[in-house]
């Protein structure tokens, strides 16, 4: 019987609070306004990222995107962040959310902790344990044991030495090794049985179905036998699951830890954490097909490298990616294996590039993986071959011509028929412009005609339906905003300016004004009479859970050149009077239109009355000024 008494390192305190840290309560809405009044956002974007003075601004180089001169603002006044680069915006609670990858409850707790404010829960005063907590605690202590089975088994010692790892990446990166047993981590750490249903949830023992002829009793038993192990970590730096890799020959090569609760592989990159560890802002990613290159490259000094785990790029990991950075390098063999997954990477990318992002392709000569090949040449001839990675563009292009024949008509026709899918599928107009442009010149056609042939048969499927009020170009608000935009320059002064908010007296005859966005006007005018809000900040996080929080999140992020909450409540009432003046004008042109034809009913002739009536009203009622 092997020795059972093992007893673990203390939690160090972040890994403690990272695990009971996850709360089910609800929090208070009222206690996120006052979080927000306590929270200066230029303290908690200023404690990670340098911030400079301008007016009454402050402005860095963006962290969400790669730039050289600043186009990162934040302003104290208005508890707000924009990025006029890459249009990254939001409160303190978005920002520690965008920039640790928290959850909304994660970012709420930094930063009551910070304002020294307990996060109270409705319908229960402390946080409930969390059910991962108990799932975090077993992956780090499967992680131990792997690790010190390591320090245990010459020959995966060896093997991590054969494929040149130094003591030091393989502690970086906590490599461990799960011995040649069927039953290693059961017999430590599944003593009693709710353990072992607890490590069967974590992913890490498997049961065993009881069969009685052949004699097997329930059960359970470890699913990572004689592999090197590669702990999977969050952003968080949290272990959620492992790949494990055989020493030698066998099969599969490669296993992974199945989905579980915490575990997500379509979601996952294997060496994010370890790659935000080593470079403080990150300006690109590289993603390779194993845990072994990750670490290599990663020892090479390539430390931007990540893996997928087993699966092709989802559009999921795409958006992890270019939260963080604008540039990510796809590295595939130079094998057909390679050249499949590279293109379904391309597919999968496509609903995700727009301007200010970048995806290249870098396919590997023959023979060569990315570890063997950093070991060949060294970082400096890694990059420079990563320097000459294929763009999305060219790639795509060359692709799809090889299907086909350009020198023919009929070639050049299937090629636009082939590329018209995947450009649909492209959200940006500038991008798909370019690369409307580049194909018209190898079909040899009118840009505008290419264009005009690869949108027929339907508008291009946008990612989401677009809602009311109409989605904000970044623009101005000003006094001057058209006709149409009446409703969305009041709503925008009202998000800019809550407190002009209080000062916009109650309008009854807006309820009839039927248009795009008034039903949002109308309530957000009445949430700030009757409960007032200092801060665009503050206003957001009441809206973060509703479909209209995007809307009013970029509205917030468009300039606006009114100076302040007086002025803008004097250009949200004039707004207010123009729109019901117009409502009630297209109206009464409606039932003139049709007095003109044929006669009117009882009905009508009153409503026109009353038209007449309020007209002259609100006529004699000029908006002040
Ligand atoms: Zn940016």
């Amino acid at each position: 019987m092997p020795c059972r008494v093992v007893h673990l390192p203390p939690l160090s305190a972040p890994d403690r609070r990272n695990w009971l840290r996850t709360v089910t309560g609800r929090i208070p809405p009222h206690f996120i306004d006052e979080l927000i009044a306590r929270t200066d956002i230029v303290e908690v974007i200023g404690g990670r990222v340098q911030l400079k003075r301008a007016g009454r601004e402050y402005k860095a180089c963006c962290p969400f995107h790669d730039e050289k001169t600043p186009s990162f603002w934040v302003s104290p006044e208005k508890q707000f962040y924009h990025c006029f680069g890459c249009g990254a915006h939001g409160t303190a609670v978005g920002f520690l959310m965008e920039y640790d990858h928290a959850s909304f409850v994660e970012a709420v707790e930094d930063l009551a902790a910070r304002a020294g404010l307990e996060v109270p829960r409705e319908g229960g005063a402390a946080a409930p344990r969390q059910p991962h907590d108990e799932l975090y605690v077993a992956l780090e202590r499967a992680g131990l044991y792997f690790r010190q089975s390591l320090a245990a088994e010459p020959r995966a010692r060896e093997y991590l030495d054969r494929r040149g790892l130094a003591a030091e990446i393989i502690q970086r990166f906590g490599i461990g090794y799960a011995p040649a047993r069927w039953d290693g981590l059961l017999d430590r750490y599944g003593t009693t049985e709710d353990e072992r249903q607890v490590l069967s949830r974590a992913g890490l023992v498997i049961e065993r179905q009881p069969d009685a002829e052949r004699g097997t009793k329930p059960g359970f038993y470890d699913r990572f036998r004689d592999r090197v192990m590669f702990p999977i970590r969050d952003t968080r730096g949290r272990t959620i699951g492992f790949g494990g890799r055989v020493l030698d020959q066998g099969e599969p090569k490669y296993l992974n830890s199945p989905e579980t609760e915490l575990f997500h592989k379509g979601r996952e990159l294997y060496g994010l954490y370890e790659a935000r560890q080593a470079t403080r802002s990150l300006q690109r990613l590289l993603v390779v097909e194993g845990y072994m290159d990750v670490v290599s490259l990663h020892q090479a000094g390539v430390s931007y490298a990540v893996a997928t785990l087993g699966t092709a790029t989802t559009p999921e990991h795409l958006q992890r990616i270019f939260r963080l950075v604008g540039e990510v390098v796809f590295c595939f063999d130079g094998d057909r294996a390679g050249r499949a997954a590279a293109w379904r990477a391309l597919e999968n990318a496509v609903g995700e590039v727009k301007q200010g992002r970048q995806v290249r392709f870098l396919f590997l000569p023959e023979g060569h993986d990315p570890d063997s090949l950093v070991r060949e040449e060294g970082a400096a001839g890694f990059e420079a071959r990563l320097a000459d990675a294929w763009p999305m563009s060219d790639y795509l292009i060359r692709e799809l011509s090889s299907r086909t024949d350009i020198a023919s008509v009929d070639g050049r026709a299937k090629l636009v028929e082939l590329a018209r899918p995947l450009l649909r599928r492209i959200p940006s107009d500038v991008y798909r412009e370019l690369l409307v442009a580049q194909l018209a010149e190898v079909v040899r056609m009118p840009p505008g005609r290419l264009g005009e042939l690869l949108d027929a048969g339907g508008a291009s499927p946008g990612p989401r339906a677009e809602r009311a009020p109409p989605e904000p170009a970044r623009t101005q608000v000003a006094g001057s905003a058209g006709r149409g935009n009446l409703v969305r320059q009041a709503i925008s002064l009202l998000v800019h300016f809550p407190a002009a908010g209080a000062a916009v007296p109650v309008r009854d005859d807006l309820e009839g004004v039927d248009r795009p966005g008034v039903s949002l006007m109308l309530e957000l005018l009445a949430q700030l009479r009757e409960d007032p809000v200092p801060t665009t900040g503050a206003l957001l996080e009441r809206w973060r859970e509703r479909p209209e929080y995007p809307h009013l999140a970029k509205l917030a992020a468009t300039e606006c050149l009114v100076p302040d909450a007086m002025a803008a409540a004097a250009e949200i009432r004039s707004a207010l009077g123009r729109l019901v003046t117009e409502h009630l004008l297209g109206r009464l042109q409606e039932i003139e239109q049709k007095a003109r034809g044929e006669p009117l009913t009882q009905a009508e002739k009153a409503e026109l009355q009353g038209l007449l009536r309020a007209h002259a009203q609100s006529a004699r009622s000029p908006a002040p000024k």
